[in-house]
């Protein structure tokens, strides 16, 4: 059974300027542990598919589901990555990993051995009681990588992740990223305008059009076989 599945799911945003037509006739599933690439040009509503699955709108029609069941508004099964890091500044890394626990409440020594481990396998571990503003753009991204993983989320949401960050920085960090995710075994969807991007990371790689935003296309990249 998919992880996630998208039936016929249209919306619409209605706002002072008028009535969009976001998304129509949405038909999409995706397998636990793949990592799909929504690509297509700015407005084409792959933001609104993601906050859908957020659960932080819900469907004008048809139904988001995640392993079956409806989702009817924000779940700690899904973790989202954003482009710009929302690090806080006065925190260490370490205390920024623990963050989401903290407000989660639960076992804080349990969440402080996993944000250990998290960010010592992501590269993190002599800089976990740095400040924010001491690290690269990558590692920041890698640190906000790990405070989202240290909530253990099922599916995790990367909306234009890399696109604050320079070139060089970007090509590196996207195939290091896509790794983690694999290896983690997290379902993963990528949302990007940067097509190389979604080809190096993604197995699918999901084209909309744009108003209304549709599937107009789906292309097999690749899906690593068990144990491979
Ligand atoms: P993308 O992420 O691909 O740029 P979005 O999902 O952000 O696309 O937006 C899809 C369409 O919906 C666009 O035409 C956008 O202008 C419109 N839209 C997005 N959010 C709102 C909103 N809150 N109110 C009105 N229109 C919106
Ligand atoms: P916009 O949303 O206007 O297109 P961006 O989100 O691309 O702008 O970037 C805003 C600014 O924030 C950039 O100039 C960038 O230098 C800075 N920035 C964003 N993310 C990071 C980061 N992870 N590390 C350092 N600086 C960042």
């Amino acid at each position: 059974p998919p992880r996630i599945s998208f039936r016929n799911v249209g919306l619409r945003y209605f706002s002072p300027r008028g009535e969009t037509e976001a998304l129509r006739g949405i038909d999409l599933d995706i397998r636990p542990g793949e990592f799909v690439a929504i690509v297509g040009q700015s407005g084409c509503g792959k933001s609104t598919l993601l906050s859908l699955l957020a659960g932080l709108v819900p469907p004008g029609s048809g139904t988001v589901a995640i392993d079956g069941v409806p989702v009817t508004g924000p779940g700690r099964r899904v973790g989202f990555m954003l482009q710009q890091d929302t690090l806080f500044e006065w925190r260490t890394i370490l205390e920024n990993t623990l963050l989401g626990p903290e407000l989660q409440g639960g076992d804080m020594a349990a969440a402080r051995r996993r944000a250990e481990a998290l960010l010592t396998r992501y590269g993190l571990g002599e800089f976990m009681h740095h400040k924010p503003g001491q690290l690269s753009g990558g590692m920041r991204q890698r640190a906000a990588l790990a405070r989202t993983m240290c909530l253990e989320p099922d599916i995790l949401l990367l909306d234009e992740p890399f696109s604050a960050l320079d070139f060089q920085t970007r090509l590196m960090l996207a195939d290091e990223i896509a790794d983690i995710i694999r290896r983690e075994g997290k379902t993963a969807i990528l949302v990007t305008h940067d097509i190389p991007e979604a080809i190096s990371m993604a197995d699918r790689v999901v084209v909309l059009s744009r108003r209304p935003g549709r599937i107009r296309a789906i292309h097999d990249i690749a899906f690593p076989s068990a144990g491979g």
